[in-house]
């Protein structure tokens, strides 16, 4: 059974993903979330009622020993699945002027966005790898391209991310893998519930904030065979922000 792996897929872009993915690539979809039960529920419920299948995968990405027994333990166990794609979306920002950034929320940012997407591409590559086949797309962020003051820490794990994506996209190229980073601006989702849209619209050209869906189909462009010599990419979706 051909797979896709979305990490943060209880909420938000990663949902919108999973959903996108049934609907164009009609993959078995794993939902990863870290602790929001009801909302991955609801994730599985909205791809079953697109004609989808899916099952949820709870573990902290930043978590290597959770990542090796949930999901590591998944794979083990189901030899006829294949992860073909993987999207590794997970995150979270923990905004503040750098003075005040606690070392905590420093090693939180960087761990889930970061060194998250080591721990589940580590775990999924692989087989990738052996069957000569895949497509893994990272969520990074404007942050990561422009840095935005008051996120050092989501700037530097973004940045990270988009220079990782490169190296390991010109790695496994001629596995007929591919390694893609999607960019997004300003994304109405929980995590950017709290920011003013009506004042920071303002800045991007297109007047509005995205929505999930519209990234969605980027990432799922990216995981089609149709995108098949695109690698080692960051795609801006920004409404014009910077690019
Ligand atoms: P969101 O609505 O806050 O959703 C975050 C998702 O990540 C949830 O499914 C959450 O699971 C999951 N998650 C959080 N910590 C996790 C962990 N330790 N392990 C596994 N899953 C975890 O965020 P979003 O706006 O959809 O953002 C998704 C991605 O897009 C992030 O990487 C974010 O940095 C990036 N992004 C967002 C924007 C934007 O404007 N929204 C812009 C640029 C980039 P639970 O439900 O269990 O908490």
């Amino acid at each position: 059974m051909k797979c896709a792996l979305v990490t943060g897929a209880s909420r938000g872009i990663g949902r919108a993903v999973a959903i996108q993915l049934v609907k164009d690539l009609q993959l078995h979809i794993l939902i990863n979330y870290a602790s929001n039960d009801a909302a991955a529920l609801e994730t599985k419920s909205l791809i079953e009622a697109n004609g989808g299948t899916a099952e949820l995968l709870k573990f902290k990405v930043e978590n290597a020993e959770e990542v090796k027994n949930v999901l590591g333990e998944w794979i083990n166990t189901h030899p006829d699945h294949q992860i073909e794609v993987l999207v590794n979306n997970a995150g979270i920002t923990k905004d503040n002027l750098f003075p005040w950034v606690t070392e905590s929320d420093w090693d939180q940012v960087i761990g889930i966005s970061l060194k998250g997407m080591y721990n589940v591409t580590q775990a999924v590559i692989q087989k990738m790898l052996r069957s000569r086949k895949g497509r893994i797309i990272n969520m990074a962020s404007l942050s990561g391209l422009k840095g935005v003051p008051g996120q050092t820490n989501y700037s530097a794990a973004k940045g990270g991310m988009i220079a990782a994506t490169k190296a390991l996209s010109q790695e496994v190229a001629k596995r007929n893998i591919t390694v893609n980073a999607v960019a997004p601006g300003f994304i109405a989702s929980d995590m950017t519930s709290e920011l003013d849209e009506s004042e920071l619209k303002k800045m991007v050209p297109a007047n509005r904030f995205g929505q999930p869906e519209e990234v969605a189909h980027l990432v799922s462009f990216l995981a089609s065979e149709k995108a098949a010599y695109i690698t080692g990419e960051v795609i801006n979706i920004n409404g014009g922000i910077y690019g």
